[in-house]
């Protein structure tokens, strides 16, 4: 053979290789290798896939649910149990990508799925160690990250340094306040929740402050403006945030670094949300995290150039990060069922609410509300925050969900 023919069948041969990978991006496009797996299809699904749909991507979600929020949206809708390993491990076989709205999701599959090439994140080990509050805290101390002191215990009845009064926590399985209690006395402790918990000093807390951090598969990361979450006490769950955070330069400086320094030791990709504590004396020290789209954000669809929801699809897709930047002050409230209604959820006072001026109301599809279900959220946005906060106050009077 000839050096001139041997050449050409090299150069036919790398052409077969280029015209083979190019259909094959291209069948990418069009068909299940572009889709989108997320496990979870509450409201958090709900925004991401309306953060998704700009992008055309095809989204596929596996709830248990099936009048979950995401249940009538245009995805691929699967009902089963994201707990069960052989479930998801089926339901993952036609996702190119995966991400969560929930972590309490089965790891073991996660981990199947991502040995056999499907692209996981965030990484399975790390939705595990985020799964149980024991391993978080331990992994705080080991890497530097400050954080209230703590102990592990089998049981809070067990004998340990952290006196009365204290917060336990279950290591596994709580969410939005449950699972949580503040223990005051002795005999609190003797009729504490029963199981593996962490046991922490009541901490004397200033303000509550989220600070929500993005990193892509580069490792490139992107902050969004530490936001103040307040707190309905007897529920123990977000009722009002404010973005940006009424703090000092310095305080929201110091949280911006504290959660960058987190997420770079986790090396996590996705979107995390850094719960944080500022103390009475001024100290910042971190409470907890979560691994994905939080409440904490939900601003970030009317306030901030890029949203929470587009910048997880973002990061998970292997595309560029987005800009962060607080375009104006927000207010967001969450649209909790009025105490004392159960039943077929009806929304009392919307129109008077949209005629207030930057106000966004985003409803959950929820069927049923009950005394404090999460139904819905509000994003009042104005050029400033106190007058976020007086428009917010209107809607808090007029907005209400019954049943
Ligand atoms: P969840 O995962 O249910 O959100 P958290 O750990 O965030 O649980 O605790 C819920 C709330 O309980 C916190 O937002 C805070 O108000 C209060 N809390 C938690 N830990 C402490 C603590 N060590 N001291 C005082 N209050 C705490």
């Amino acid at each position: 053979m000839t050096k001139n023919r041997l050449h050409a069948i090299v150069c036919k041969g790398s052409f077969f290789v280029f015209f083979c990978r190019e259909r094959y991006n291209k069948k990418d496009m069009n068909t299940h290798k572009n889709t989108l797996g997320i496990l979870g299809g509450g409201q958090l699904g709900r925004m991401m896939v309306e953060a998704a749909s700009p992008l055309n991507l095809k989204i596929k979600i596996l709830d248990p649910n099936p009048e979950a929020p995401c249940a009538n949206m245009e995805v691929d809708f699967v009902v089963g149990d994201f707990n069960d390993e052989e479930t998801v491990y089926a339901w993952g076989q036609d996702c190119e990508r995966i991400t969560i709205e929930i972590e309490h999701v089965n790891i073991a599959a996660l981990k199947r799925l991502r040995d056999e090439g499907t692209v996981v994140y965030p990484q399975p080990e790390i939705l595990e160690m985020i799964q149980d509050k024991g391993l978080q805290k331990q992994f705080y101390a080991t890497h530097d990250i400050a954080t209230s002191d703590f102990e592990v215990v089998e049981n809070a009845q067990d004998d340990s340094r952290i006196a009365v009064p204290c917060v336990q926590k279950l290591r596994t399985g709580g969410y939005d306040g449950k699972g949580v209690a503040v223990l005051q006395t002795a005999q609190d402790k003797e009729n504490a929740m029963p199981g593996p918990s962490v046991l922490e000093p009541l901490v004397d807390i200033e303000k509550e402050i989220a600070v929500i951090v993005a990193r892509d598969e580069q490792g490139n990361i992107e902050t969004y403006d530490p936001v103040e979450m307040i707190f309905d006490p007897v529920a123990n769950l977000v009722t009002r945030l404010a973005a940006p955070a009424n703090i000092t330069q310095k305080q929201s400086a110091q949280a911006t670094e504290l959660a960058t320094a987190l997420m770079q030791k986790l090396e996590m990709v996705g979107i995390l949300a850094v719960e944080l504590f500022l103390t009475k004396d001024g100290q910042l020290m971190v409470n907890e995290v979560a691994p994905r789209a939080h409440n904490s954000g939900h601003h970030t669809i009317e306030a901030c150039v890029t949203s929470q929801f587009e910048q997880l699809v973002r990061c998970v897709m292997g595309l560029p990060l987005g800009q962060t930047r607080l375009k104006e002050p927000a207010v967001m409230l969450n649209l909790l069922g009025e105490p004392g209604h159960t039943g077929v959820a009806q929304y009392i006072g919307m129109h008077e609410a949209l005629a207030l001026p930057g106000v966004s109301v985003h409803l959950y599809n929820k069927k049923d509300t009950k005394p404090m279900r999460k139904m819905g959220h509000v994003t009042i946005v104005a050029p400033t925050i106190e007058a976020a906060h007086a428009n917010a106050d209107a809607v808090e009077k007029v907005l209400k969900v019954v049943g």
